[in-house]
């Protein structure tokens, strides 16, 4: 994995553990890579040849020049988050909305065809989840972002069933994800909307997984709406970027246990 900072990653505990479950001879390190030192990373990579990498905040849109491939999502995104190699060289990958509809499917038996999303946030997280939920089938997707401007992009990559809302979208909402960094350890207090609007029925997604309780999960619950952190997210991704390094199904129930034991181990040492 490359980025900065990586030194709280789970994923070396999320890959580490699912290597160990298949019995695999192989290890997942992160590396400190500094901005601007995403290419020659890479390259470094492509010269050892490594089976992929991970690739996190800030280089998600730098390490694209230095590949020979991207996904479609990684190009409509402009933004990779799993480089993988293959006899066609390096391919960059996007797996973080899949790994949001995974998650929803398999975890929360939530399918995101057919019902009225609301998307808030149009930072990374946020342009990819609202693409992933208009290629679910979404019967809406609405962003509500602060910059106004970056709704737009967003809301455009949800294609026809994207538009730019506000907060009145909420209340109508079948699934409103949460992708702005408030609610984060380190960020600001508060929720991202109004909580009042939220009511039974709804799917409240809330991107954070450090803490695995927000202020809006809470609300949501207390309002009898079903709070859903962003750990399975985070695991499922990682799942569709073991697929593509090994070529075998991910053993996602492992790579959950070794994500929460490291969590675990966190909340110890704190
Ligand atoms: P990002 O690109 O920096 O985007 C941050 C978003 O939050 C932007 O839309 C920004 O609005 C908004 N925002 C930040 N502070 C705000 C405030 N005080 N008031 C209103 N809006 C505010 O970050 P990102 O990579 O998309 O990540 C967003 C969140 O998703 C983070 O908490 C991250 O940990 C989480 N995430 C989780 C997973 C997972 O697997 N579970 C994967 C990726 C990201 P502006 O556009 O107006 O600046």
């Amino acid at each position: 994995m490359i980025g900065t900072p990586v030194r709280h990653s789970l994923s070396p505990a999320i890959f580490n553990a699912a290597f160990r479950a298949l019995d695999l001879d192989w290890v997942y390190l992160a590396f400190e890579v500094p901005e601007g030192q995403a290419p020659t990373a890479v390259h470094g990579a492509r010269a050892l040849g490594l089976a992929g990498l991970s690739v996190t905040m800030p280089h998600k849109g730098a390490v694209i020049a230095a590949l020979d491939s991207l996904s479609a999502d990684a190009s409509a995104l402009g933004a990779v988050n799993c480089i993988a190699a293959g006899a066609n060289g390096l391919r960059g990958l996007n797996t973080d909305g899949p790994g949001l509809i995974d998650a929803l499917r398999v975890e929360n038996d939530v399918d995101p065809s057919g019902r009225r999303c609301v998307v808030l946030g149009a930072g990374g997280a946020g342009r990819s989840v609202a693409r992933a939920l208009g290629r679910a089938g979404a019967a809406e997707v609405v962003v509500i972002n602060r910059t106004a401007a970056k709704a737009e992009v967003a809301a455009a990559l949800a294609g026809p069933v994207g538009r730019v809302g506000d907060a009145a979208a909420v209340a109508t909402a079948d699934v409103i994800v949460n992708a702005t960094s408030i609610g984060m350890v380190g960020a600001t207090g508060g929720t991202p909307i109004d909580a009042a609007g939220l009511r039974a029925g709804q799917v409240v997604v809330d991107l954070v997984y450090h803490p695995a309780t927000t202020p809006l999960l809470i609300e949501a619950a207390n309002r009898g709406a079903t709070p859903v952190n962003g750990l399975g997210m985070l695991i499922h991704q990682a799942g569709h970027a073991f697929a593509a390094w090994t070529g075998l199904d991910a053993p996602i129930a492992a790579m959950r246990t070794g994500a929460l034991d490291a969590l675990a181990e966190r909340a110890l040492g704190s």
